[in-house]
């Protein structure tokens, strides 16, 4: 579990940007992701209408899912690229106005008003902006921060849940000396350590 040689890489928002442009995304997945299945009732835990945060959403086809089950999503991403496509794949009409909280930042809205995607850096954000959320669903999101801002990125989550919020991670579990990330290993035991 020698984390060593990803400890000092970084990936730039420029980079991840530059990924959207070529097409460079393996991560994206069309099909929903069987955990989220799996796990489904983990998050909503008998709770109908709740507000569900996707931190580093890309166009991830679970706010569709989630949000034709009656809940509100909301998700931050730094390329508009991605936020357009995945109003566009879905036929979803969308609005977009500035974040006067945030210079530069835009927010697309779709016209039904149950999905919101932030287009800015997910440190931007905070909870006198966004609001606090009822569940996360945490794919590619701390698996794609850079190691080190995880202790920032931990603490900035916390502080957008509710008290008595499910948060449901994935994370990849591999042999860090052969590839340089991301998706980034997480061990266990730094999980515990960021999250409690
Ligand atoms: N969660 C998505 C995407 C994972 S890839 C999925 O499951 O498909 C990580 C995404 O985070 C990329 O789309 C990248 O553009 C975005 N990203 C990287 N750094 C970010 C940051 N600081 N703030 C917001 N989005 C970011």
């Amino acid at each position: 579990s020698d984390t060593g040689s990803q400890k000092e890489r970084v990936v730039t928002e420029e980079e991840w940007l530059q990924k959207w442009e070529m097409g460079n995304i393996g991560f994206h997945k069309e099909q929903g992701h069987p955990l989220l299945r799996k796990y489904l009732d983990v998050l909503l835990n008998g709770r109908s209408g709740l507000r569900i945060f996707f931190p580093l959403c890309g166009k991830a086809v679970e706010m569709k899912w989630l949000a034709d089950m009656g809940h509100s999503v909301v998700g931050v991403e730094v390329s508009e690229q991605a936020v357009k496509e995945f109003f566009s794949e879905h036929s979803l009409p969308y609005c977009e106005e500035p974040v006067p909280e945030i210079s530069g930042a835009k927010m697309f809205q779709s016209t039904s008003g149950n999905i919101s995607l932030y287009c800015c850096s997910i440190y931007d954000l905070s909870s006198s902006i966004v609001g606090k959320f009822d569940g996360v669903w945490d794919r590619g999101a701390l698996v794609a921060v850079n190691p080190r801002d995880r202790q920032r990125y931990a603490s900035l989550m916390i502080s957008l849940v509710e008290k008595n919020s499910s948060y449901l991670l994935v994370t990849v579990s591999y042999d860090p000396n052969k590839h340089k990330g991301p998706p980034f290993y997480v061990p266990e035991s730094e999980i515990k350590s960021l999250f409690g």
